[in-house]
């Protein structure tokens, strides 16, 4: 029963991924493994794209569908040790152990494919006139074991690029 109670705490009840508080709560393992044993992870910040628009002409509840497709699709896309969570109303993380930044870019690459793959019909949106998503990569570094939000800050501003470059796509976080 508390352990019921603890994991529903931790999951967002739409998409039955990971929230906010399990996502702080892992940070701080993650860094912990990072620091000691010199682990690799990257983050993929991943946003749905003109998703304003499709609640707006589609409706609310078929907004939220849409928000557990993505899930869904990201989840099965991802590797065993990957984690996902929703980190946001749109937004989705995943985090990649032991992954170079080049492989995390293949990856974000793959899951940004697989929404396209859906087919989920955007009419509002085009090109293409599906749902698609745009994603950030980013590396944890040294710099950031005393403040891993700086970490996801980075990833937060290639998705942000992303988005300037014409959505659908993926860019890594400068150096
Ligand atoms: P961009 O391509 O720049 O990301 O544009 P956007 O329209 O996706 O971004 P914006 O931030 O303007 O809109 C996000 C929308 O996501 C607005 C909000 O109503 C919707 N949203 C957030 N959480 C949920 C949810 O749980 N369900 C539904 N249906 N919509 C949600
Ligand atoms: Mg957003
Ligand atoms: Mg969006």
């Amino acid at each position: 029963m508390n352990h019921e109670l603890f994991e529903q705490g931790r999951r967002d009840p739409l998409t039955q991924l990971g929230n906010r508080l399990r996502l702080m709560e892992d940070l701080v393992l993650i860094v912990g493994q990072a620091e000691r044993y010199e682990k690799r992870y990257c983050a993929v910040m991943c946003d749905v794209d003109g998703f304003k628009s499709y609640n707006d002409f589609y409706g609310h509840l078929a907004g939220d569908e849409v928000l557990r497709s993505v899930a869904q699709t990201l989840i099965a896309s991802c590797r065993d040790g990957d984690a996902a969570y929703r980190y946001g109303g749109e937004e989705f993380l995943l985090i990649l152990p032991e992954q170079s930044e080049a492989k995390a870019a293949i990856a974000a690459e793959r899951f940004r494919k697989s929404i396209e793959t859906l087919a989920l019909p955007h009419q509002t949106k085009s090109p293409p006139g599906v749902v698609t998503i745009s994603a950030g990569v980013a590396t944890l570094e040294p710099c950031d074991y005393k403040a891993a939000h700086l970490w996801l800050k980075r990833a937060d501003e290639a998705l942000y690029r992303a988005k300037q470059d014409g959505r659908n796509c993926v860019r890594v976080a400068e150096a």
